[in-house]
């Protein structure tokens, strides 16, 4: 059975609280989740009958700013899930320093048995539902897994028509011709890449001679792929949720990406020199980095002892559990936690609120100049208190996100 996503995210919070003597007062707020919001979405399909989904939406935390967080359409959705998901979102903006809260949602479907009318009867179902718990200075959601622009602009739309405005700053992710921004498509995978950047110099490696394995071809897999190719990396490794392939001397990224963006998944792609290999074998190959890039929950107690890697960078929300962690920490590899790897899409985001906000946008390379800025402030610090308290990455993380949420909590005190 796979660890309930709630359960080890709370369990995180117990590690970090126990390395930081941290005040017993405090750490019941940390656990516990503001509000959750259970929906119930009727849609009528295209053929005339009546589908009911059901559909959340979860504040962890607004102490430090409104909530926000990205917004899942997946079968594995359900509420301990998306508890899991907003509480890692919490300790991501505050290690960066947002001032933002921590919130997810998502929507128990399976979206590519949806056609286009009925997903967009969905969505707009789905916000006229959560209507009273977002807003731009209540909660902002954002794309997440099998969600995007277009998704967002539904989102935005639905809002405005029910408030009698148009209000950008409602959902960020949008379309960058209504409001969204620059950058931001590829904002995870832009952060991804100045992470294992500044994480391969502190080890003395050469990017370019490292040979890298991506889990997941999705938003997040596919744009630090994307990335790593173009800057002359060696990826020799990749997988969708058809399959994984492999080939020693790397993968041509490009067309496999134009491959994937016509619809088509790996398994269907024809090339002799590659080889199709099942989620076990890509997530232990002998490389130098490991990306999991796809979901939770992937590199557990089971899988980690054959983990045989240097660097495992979190591109997913919570792919290593707890256990796995302790494995990986023995094995002296450098696990570089999700809320700092993979916070590049939030970070742009929250310059994409910014932007709406201010009716004022910037170009792209003020984006990722600011990006890289923010992230790499985020990743000194963690690297630092690691080095100094002989902890992991993802407790130094920890310890400065919740540190910051505790300073918080103890200022605004309790109401009333
Ligand atoms: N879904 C993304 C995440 O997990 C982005 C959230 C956002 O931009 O609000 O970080």
């Amino acid at each position: 059975m796979a660890l309930n996503p709630f359960e080890m995210a709370k369990k995180q919070i117990d590690i970090v609280a126990e390395e930081m003597d941290l005040d017993p007062n405090i750490l019941p707020f940390l656990k516990r989740i503001e509000r959750s919001l259970i929906v119930s979405i009727p849609i009528m399909m295209d053929d005339g009958t009546i589908k009911i989904f059901e559909g959340y939406r979860v504040h962890h935390s607004t102490i430090r700013g409104p909530g926000k967080g990205g917004l899942r359409y997946s079968l594995g959705v359900n509420l301990d899930e998306v508890k899991a998901l907003a509480i890692w979102m919490t300790w991501k903006t505050s290690l960066l320093n947002l001032p933002l809260g921590g919130a997810k949602g998502g929507v128990c479907v399976d979206p590519f048995k949806l056609s286009k009318n009925e997903l967009e009867r969905l969505t707009r179902r789905f916000t006229a539902e959560i209507i009273n718990i977002i807003g731009p200075d209540i909660d902002i959601p954002a794309p997440d897994v099998n969600t995007n622009p277009q998704i967002m602009a539904w989102i935005m739309d639905t809002y405005s028509m029910q408030k009698g405005r148009t209000i950008t700053g409602v959902v960020t992710g949008k379309p960058v011709e209504i409001g969204g921004s620059v950058g931001r498509a590829n904002a995870t995978g832009m952060g991804l890449y100045f992470v294992l950047q500044a994480m391969v110099e502190k080890l003395s490696l050469d990017l370019k001679s490292l040979k890298i394995v991506i889990q997941g071809f999705g938003n997040v897999g596919g744009s630090i792929a994307d990335l790593l190719y173009k800057h002359g990396c060696k990826v020799i490794a990749l997988s969708d949720i058809s399959t994984g392939i492999y080939y020693e001397d790397g993968l041509d990224i490009e067309k496999l990406l134009a491959w994937a963006k016509q619809g088509n998944l790996l398994k269907d792609y024809k090339n002799d020199k590659y080889k199709l290999i099942d989620n076990d074998e890509l997530l232990t190959l002998k490389c130098d980095v490991l990306i999991p890039a796809a979901i939770e929950n992937q590199i557990t107690e089971k899988n980690a002892e054959k983990i045989d890697c240097k660097i495992v960078l979190e591109g997913a929300n919570g792919p290593t559990t707890p256990e796995a962690d302790k494995i990986l920490n023995k094995k002296e590899i450098y696990v570089v936690p999700d809320i700092l790897a993979n916070s590049g899409g939030v970070c742009v985001s929250y310059f994409e609120y910014v932007q709406d906000i201010n009716s004022y946008f910037w170009k792209l390379d003020r984006i990722n100049e600011e990006l890289k800025r923010i992230i790499i402030e985020a990743f000194e610090e963690t690297y630092k208190i690691s080095e100094e308290k002989h902890i992991s990455l993802r407790t130094a993380a920890y310890i400065i996100a919740v540190s910051r949420i505790a300073k918080a909590i103890e200022l605004r005190g309790i109401f009333p």
